[in-house]
């Protein structure tokens, strides 16, 4: 064996070892750091938002696990109960749902049904003394709301409402660009939101959805406007035009319009469809604004913003989790820590009256007063 041929097989060897060491260690160190027991999550109804967007990202998650499935579908059961390592006693039918109580594997229950089952299925895990984040809206009433926040309060029991934006980069600049006084003092607020709704689905069936485009997908112009304006409106105004004979829209509403004025003067505008499609919000004030488009996709967003007379673009730099991890690991480290999540349960009920008020207004065609 040559000296040259020995050294680069030594130098290969090295390099090998010392690759593997600079992948195991820094992962040691961090499992050091790392709670005993990362909590384990139970999803409830296993359709598109959850089989797509959550399951698949809960393994990203420093604090938090996937531990249970439930659903209504044996076959669903078995097939995410195979991909996901599920045993089969940590799968449950609706039937079975209220023994969840007896799994201590079981910390938090994330219910991603459709909207008029939240209720429900929320204080049943309430009482069977587990934490619960729930989709949104919250419920199809504010006093659905209500019950959910009294059944977790009275379990001594957290519960978090799914507004993932919040834990998305481009949504935090957007909100500390304009509390810091980026675009001076906000004027205006446009949000708007829609998409051409499929037909035959639980969206387009009232008793199933609570309501049309504005429980589904206006709601992110809602809450995006009370993110942006950090105050709550003081007046609403709305107005709805729905094409009855589009079969779709047999009993709920396409487009649904609404103002809210704010206690300091700041008016917004806001959109929700269910035949065009909008993802788009902007800030307004006396010096410029600030507007992402999309605004509250599941990636993608991108931001624009006007100061001292000049459009840019700005780029946001990642955060660490992307917004489905980090609201997952958000809600774990407060079921662990005691700590008030970002989106509690107010925060949906403060969305649903103000939801209410919207079909209101639009209903009585006049503007509604808020407390
Ligand atoms: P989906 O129709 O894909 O899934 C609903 C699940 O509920 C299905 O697995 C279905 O089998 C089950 N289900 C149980 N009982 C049912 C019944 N009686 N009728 C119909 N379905 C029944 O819907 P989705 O898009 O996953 O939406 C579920 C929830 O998640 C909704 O509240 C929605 O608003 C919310 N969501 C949130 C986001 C987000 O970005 N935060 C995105 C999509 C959906």
């Amino acid at each position: 064996m040559d000296k040259q041929a020995f050294s680069r097989r030594d130098m290969v060897q090295l390099l090998g070892v010392g690759s593997i060491a600079s992948a195991v260690l820094p992962t040691a160190a961090c499992a050091a750091d790392q709670p005993k027991r990362k909590l384990g999550y139970a999803i409830v109804g296993l359709g598109s938002y959850a089989t797509r967007q959550i399951m698949p990202r809960i393994k990203e998650c420093e604090f938090a696990r996937l531990t249970a499935l439930v659903s209504g579908t044996p076959e669903k059961l078995e097939r995410y109960g195979s991909e996901y390592n599920i045993p089969r006693t940590h799968r449950y039918s609706y039937a079975e749902y209220d023994r969840i109580r007896d799994n201590p594997d079981i910390d938090l229950v994330y219910v991603i049904l459709p909207n008029s089952m939240h209720a429900e299925y929320s204080i049943r895990a309430s009482q069977a003394g587990k934490h619960v984040l729930c989709e949104k809206p919250m419920a199809v009433s504010a006093a659905e709301c209500e019950a959910m926040i009294a059944a977790a309060r009275k379990a001594n029991r957290k519960l978090m409402i799914g507004y993932r934006s919040r834990f998305e980069a481009h949504n935090r600049h957007a909100i500390e660009l304009v509390r810091s006084g980026f675009a001076g003092t906000p004027a205006l607020i446009t949000a708007e939101h829609g998409f051409n709704a499929q037909p035959n689905q639980w969206r387009l069936d009232k008793p199933m959805s609570g309501g049309g485009s504005l429980m589904d997908i206006g709601i992110y112009s809602l809450n995006a406007a009370r993110y942006l304006a950090g105050e709550e409106p003081a007046e609403i105004s709305a107005m709805e035009y729905t094409d009855r004979s589009d079969p779709r829209f047999r009993t709920v509403e396409d487009r649904i319009d609404w103002q809210m004025r704010f206690p300091s003067g700041l008016i917004a505008n806001c959109v929700s469809r269910y035949t065009s499609n909008h993802n788009a919000y902007r800030v307004t004030g006396d010096k410029g604004w600030v507007g992402l488009e999309p605004a509250t996709s599941y990636a993608g967003q991108q931001m624009w913003v006007r100061a001292n007379g000049k459009t840019e673009q700005r780029f946001v730099p990642a955060l660490p989790k992307n917004q489905f991890v980090g609201q997952l690991d958000h809600f774990a480290e407060c079921a662990m820590s005691g700590r008030e999540p970002l989106v509690p349960g107010e925060e949906g009920l403060r969305d649903l009256r103000l939801i209410e008020a919207i079909y209101r207004s639009a209903r009585e065609h006049r503007a509604v007063k808020l407390a």
